[in-house]
């Protein structure tokens, strides 16, 4: 039996050796699919096991932390369901592939249909006749690489996501998907652990406007960069999209009927949160006013060092 600890908590390869077992996966997995919690024979029906011995071995392995016996039978404790969580988000074990494809939204730019792929966790999106918004990928496994030209960015987005969907269903649900997941570190709130996160914006010195600069490897000269200081989540975007969470913004845009968590028109959400005019007004301390416009009407947003709105005002 896994021993548990004074403080009644398992350290980290504790928990993972409890997880070294295909039967206690599927204990976990077959209590994630239970509507309600299972008695012990239930459970034992749905496994694969024809040993009670060694699956209440297994059982006995995961309770305490895992897996929890309630009055009515076994049920997922929160470390289990996160476990399940995982597993069916596909983070744990689906590669799948989705290779550059086109789909119907088109492009805020030039107006062509976009074209996505999926790679390491993210949609990347191009449209195949604009010049890129960054020169490198960020989110790619072990650093950022060089991109194909016309790349206007990357989406997270779980393997799960792309089951079931249609290409063109794929880009809505990503962007719906990173807004949601912007409006969480836009707020300090990391979407992986829930820890504080520490968000910075950052204005190239010498920036290019003139297509990627050269020095900051983008399009915008306002960067806003986040970290968890408790989990790997890092995350860096053009500032415009970064300050979703601002009531002042996201008022604007729900007024103009732009609901960025489940986007009507690809084209107006990105053209409207990646098209804006940024100002550098001083940069110690930072101080930039981005202007973001829908329908001839007009939104100047003031922000600080930190990502917070300072000043704003709006014209019609
Ligand atoms: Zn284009
Ligand atoms: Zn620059
Ligand atoms: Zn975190």
């Amino acid at each position: 039996m896994t021993e548990e600890r004074p403080d009644g908590r398992l350290s980290p390869d504790e928990a993972f050796a409890a997880l070294g077992d295909e039967v206690r996966v599927r204990i976990l997995r077959a209590l994630g699919d239970a509507a309600e919690p299972l008695a012990f024979s239930e459970l034992y029906d749905r496994l694969p096991v024809d040993d009670t011995a060694r699956f209440n071995y297994h059982l006995g392995e995961l309770r305490g932390h895992f897996v929890r016996k309630t009055a009515d039978g076994y049920a997922l404790d929160h470390p289990g369901r996160r476990v399940v969580e995982a597993i069916r988000s596909g983070a744990v074990t689906d590669d799948p592939e989705l290779d550059r494809t086109p789909v119907e939204d088109r492009c805020p730019t030039c107006e062509r249909p976009l074209e996505i792929q999926w790679r390491d966790g993210s949609v990347e999106v191009f449209c195949p006749a604009c010049e890129s918004r960054w020169d490198r990928s960020w989110g790619r496994v072990g650093g950022p690489e060089e991109t194909a030209s016309g790349y206007l960015g990357r989406l997270p987005f779980p393997p799960a996501g792309l089951r079931g969907r249609t290409p063109g269903e794929v880009l809505r649900a990503a962007h719906a998907w990173t807004n949601l997941e912007l409006l969480a570190v836009g707020s300090g709130i990391c979407p992986r652990c829930a820890a504080s996160v520490e968000t910075e914006l950052d204005a190239c010195a010498d920036h290019e406007r003139d297509g990627v600069c050269s020095n900051c490897r983008s399009r915008f000269a306002v960067l806003l960069k986040a970290s968890c200081p408790n989990c790997p989540y890092e995350m860096g975007c053009a500032a415009g999209p970064g300050l979703l969470s601002s009531p002042e913004l996201l008022g604007f845009m729900l007024d103009h009927g732009l609901d960025p968590f489940s986007p009507r028109s690809v084209l107006r959400l990105d053209r409207f949160l990646n098209e804006y005019d940024e100002a550098v007004r001083s940069t110690d301390p930072l101080r930039a006013t981005l202007t973001f416009s829908v329908d001839g009407d007009e939104l100047a947003l003031t922000v600080d060092g930190n990502g917070d709105v300072v000043g704003d005002s709006s014209e019609r």
